[in-house]
């Protein structure tokens, strides 16, 4: 089969790799029709995560057909349409009975804190991803989801981790009606976490970047107050005064530890210098959030990602939560908001590329060119 072939930072590229097998009778096999390049494949593309080896085959937001199931996979057959959370999850373990998928201990045991993730290096399993023609998807019978009739797959494809990421981001910052939430980045997580801080009951929803396309997105989809931080002096001075001197009552980390370098350079350009893999996004949150608020977390952070303002958490008496979205949970009530069109995830999709040119698609989304949102893998077309 054709797949995306991870060859050191900065580099991947399609090859020929062997077709995926079934290891385990809990075991699917499922032919690709649709894999999104996401944020956190940034993350690994730039090699800040670490464990990724040459070879690796990235994705993990695909939908597809069922191929092959293996014996003990009971909720499946093939031919089903399906849409494959990013978590594996075992569905049976402490985690996963609470409906932590993100957090499935069976899936890593290795790992102390993240569960297994497709394509996401062997630090969270080391299972091949689903940029690839056909993928191997282990506890069939948890986490992939039968795509319903009336929804287009476009749709369902944003399901596997971008709709639930924004939707759990908004969750997690317990919005009160009337809320003011800020989020920080306007990627395609940022900008789902805006439109669904609507669906909480905000009153006011402040999305932030450096982007200007992605912000004129956000103006129109969220619908969102934009702001370019390349024009802020003082982000935590800036809420204050949109705010009532109070600050924020949520903000969101929707950007984690910069894969593009954007607020690296901008940090420097006033003469403050912090390494790759930092928390400026989470020091912004954490400054401009009222006392007593919540910052909510869903960028990714790598190792050097620690440089946070603990004190002022602690001065503020703020609540943090941050989590890897657990796809599997959200799964009922996201296909709900989407069948009544109080989300339309597919709008997020700027590009549609050919497995072939994945090379090129990881370099126009990490550069953020040609006004690229969202791109979309179609292989097996
Ligand atoms: P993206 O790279 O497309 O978007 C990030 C945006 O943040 C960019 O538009 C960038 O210009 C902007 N940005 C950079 N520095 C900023 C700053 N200081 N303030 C405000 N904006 C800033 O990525 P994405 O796909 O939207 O993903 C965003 C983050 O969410 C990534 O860290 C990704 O790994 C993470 N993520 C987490 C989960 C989860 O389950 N928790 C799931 C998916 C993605
Ligand atoms: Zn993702």
């Amino acid at each position: 089969m054709l797949a995306a072939d991870y060859r050191g930072p900065g580099r991947v590229r399609v090859s020929s790799k062997p077709d995926p097998v079934i290891q385990h009778p809990r075991d699917a096999i499922v032919r690709v029709t649709r894999s999104c390049i996401c944020g956190s494949d940034l993350h690994l593309y730039h090699g800040l995560v670490p464990d990724t080896r040459v070879g690796m085959t990235f994705g993990h937001e695909f939908c597809g057909i069922v191929e092959e199931v293996g014996s003990e996979v009971q909720n499946l057959k093939p031919g089903d349409h399906v849409l494959v959370p990013f978590n594996i999850a075992c569905g049976q373990c402490h985690f996963c009975k609470q409906g932590l998928f993100g957090n499935c201990h069976e899936s890593n045991p290795q790992a102390t804190a993240v569960g297994g993730i497709f394509g996401y290096s062997h630090t969270a399993g080391g299972y091949d991803g689903g940029q690839a023609e056909y993928v191997r998807v282990p506890y069939a019978d948890v986490g992939p989801t039968l795509i319903p009739d009336w929804m287009d797959p476009d749709d369902a494809v944003l399901l596997t981790d971008v709709v639930p990421t924004g939707y759990q981001a908004a969750e997690m910052g317990g919005i009160q009606m009337g809320d003011t939430v800020v989020v920080f980045g306007a990627g395609p997580v940022g900008i789902m976490a805006a439109r669904c801080a609507w669906l909480f009951g905000a009153g006011r929803v402040i999305v932030i970047d450096r982007e200007e396309y992605r912000l004129d997105f956000a103006r129109r989809y969220c619908p969102a107050e934009v702001y370019n931080f390349e024009e802020i002096e003082d982000m935590a001075v800036f809420i204050k005064k949109l705010t009532d001197h109070l600050g924020a009552d949520v903000c969101i980390d929707a950007v984690g530890g910069d894969a593009s370098g954007s607020a690296i350079r901008t940090l420097l350009g006033k003469k403050l210098k912090l390494e790759a893999g930092s928390s400026i996004p989470l020091h912004w949150a954490i400054n401009s959030v009222k006392k007593g608020g919540i910052v909510s977390i869903v960028g990714v952070y790598g190792p050097t990602g620690n440089m946070i303002p603990i004190g002022n958490v602690l001065n503020k008496g703020l609540t943090v939560r941050a989590n890897q979205a657990s796809v599997k949970r959200l799964l009922p009530r996201l296909i709900e908001h989407v069948r009544e069109g109080r989300i339309n995830p597919k709008e997020l999709i700027t590009h549609r590329v050919p497995l072939e040119d994945v090379g090129d698609a990881y370099h126009m989304f990490s550069a953020k060119l040609d006004e690229c949102i969202k791109p979309v893998l179609y292989p097996n077309r």
